[in-house]
């Protein structure tokens, strides 16, 4: 179980609806039907409702909908996928299980995600156009410029998958997350806004092509029963977890919109903080996945408040361009460089309230004067 202040809190989301949580379980033990049945498909046909697109189509997690999202695009083995340093392993893992190498790209110093320009000096860099995607993330709940990062990848010719898995329901410009690029993928880990109670994963398209290319994906290849038209593999999302996240579904607004008033009251509090505060985009809806304050002093503050019962998160510490496992040297990423120093994931989630927020401000601020 986790501290009270923690950054995630699972726990305390289960307990915000265990009576309808509990009764989709027992629903599903008495159906007899335990994979890819009448649970999963209500909740594709629920979720794509909430995001008005045409197809959604779950797997087993939010790697694999990367993966498959890519695959179903058309990017493969050989390939190139431009993407951000500064984002969970998963997305670089995703990448490296297609067979294709990730192209860093830096980010923009105030939004913390890819900066649309510094994409198109990359693309345009890429001669033999051998970058076939754009992994644009929507870091922390905020959406990505996806206007301009459409335009530069339609004018190179890259599709676009958008990494979702922070920004269930963000938006841009009213057009929510997951409905801008050819396809998108989420995930419903069980921390994330829209979270499951074990693994899970979705992807969104407007494209039936890629729609049906990665349900075929997630099931062998399957297009019929037992007959594999294509080379895939097994990863689908289980009865019980598509019963749970139908019940999240459902919540999924006002706990953003939890989020959101949480978010507001740090701001308002933390305006004497001479530390860098969180900025939304102008038309940006943010999903307050993480609240990301940025000081120099981070891991200072860090143990500070660690000592005091409040755990914050540090997403992420070290950028991917620099880890063992997905190491290149010759990348050169400054912003994203600093940005992994700096950053700090303050308490959040949707079982806090603002009595928390307020005695988490005053830690922060005593701290500063101190
Ligand atoms: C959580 C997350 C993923 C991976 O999802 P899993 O379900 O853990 O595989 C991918 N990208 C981002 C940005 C994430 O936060």
């Amino acid at each position: 179980m986790s501290p009270p202040l923690a950054n995630a809190d699972p726990y305390a989301n289960f307990l915000a609806h265990d009576k309808e949580i509990c009764a989709a379980i027992d629903r599903v033990l008495r159906s007899g039907h335990y994979i890819l049945g009448k649970e999963c498909e209500a909740f594709e046909e629920e979720f794509l409702a909430y995001l008005g697109v045409e197809h959604v189509v779950t797997v087993a997690n939010g790697t694999d909908a990367l993966e498959l999202a890519l695959r179903a695009v058309g990017a493969g083995t050989g390939d190139k996928v431009a993407t951000v340093a500064n984002t969970v392993t998963a997305t670089a893992a995703a990448i490296v299980a297609l067979g294709a190498e990730p192209v860093y790209v830096d980010i923009d110093p105030i939004t913390m995600l890819i900066d649309a320009g510094k994409l198109s000096q990359v693309l345009n860099a890429d001669k033999t156009k051998s970058i076939k995607a754009v992994v644009p993330v929507h870091l922390y709940g905020q959406v990505a410029d996806m206007p301009a990062i459409m335009a530069v990848a339609r004018a190179h010719g890259a599709k676009v998958v958008e990494d979702c898995a922070q920004a269930h329901g963000a938006a841009l410009h009213q057009r929510l997350a997951g409905t801008w690029g050819d396809a998108a993928a989420f995930s419903f880990y069980p921390t994330k806004n829209l979270g499951a109670l074990g693994d899970g994963g979705a992807i969104s398209t407007n494209d039936k092509d890629v729609a049906d290319k990665v349900r075929a994906l997630r099931q062998y290849g399957w297009q019929e029963r037992y007959v594999s038209q294509i080379p895939g593999r097994n990863s689908r999302l289980d009865e019980m977890q598509a019963a749970i996240l139908r019940v999240k579904l459902h919540h999924l607004d006002s706990e953003n919109a939890k989020r959101e008033a949480l978010a507001m009251h740090y701001l308002a509090k933390l305006t004497a903080f001479r530390a860098t505060l969180p900025e939304v985009a102008r038309g940006a809806k943010h999903s307050w996945h993480q609240f990301v304050i940025r000081t120099p002093r981070r891991d200072e503050l860090k143990s500070f408040l660690a000592e005091k019962g409040i755990a914050c998160g540090v997403l992420y510490p070290v950028p991917l361009h620099r880890q063992p496992g997905h190491l290149q040297r010759e990348a050169h990423l400054p912003e994203t460089e600093l940005a992994c120093a700096q950053v700090l994931s303050l308490p959040v989630h949707p079982g806090l309230n603002a009595a928390d927020v307020d005695s988490i401000c005053r830690h922060i601020l005593a701290w500063a004067l101190a």
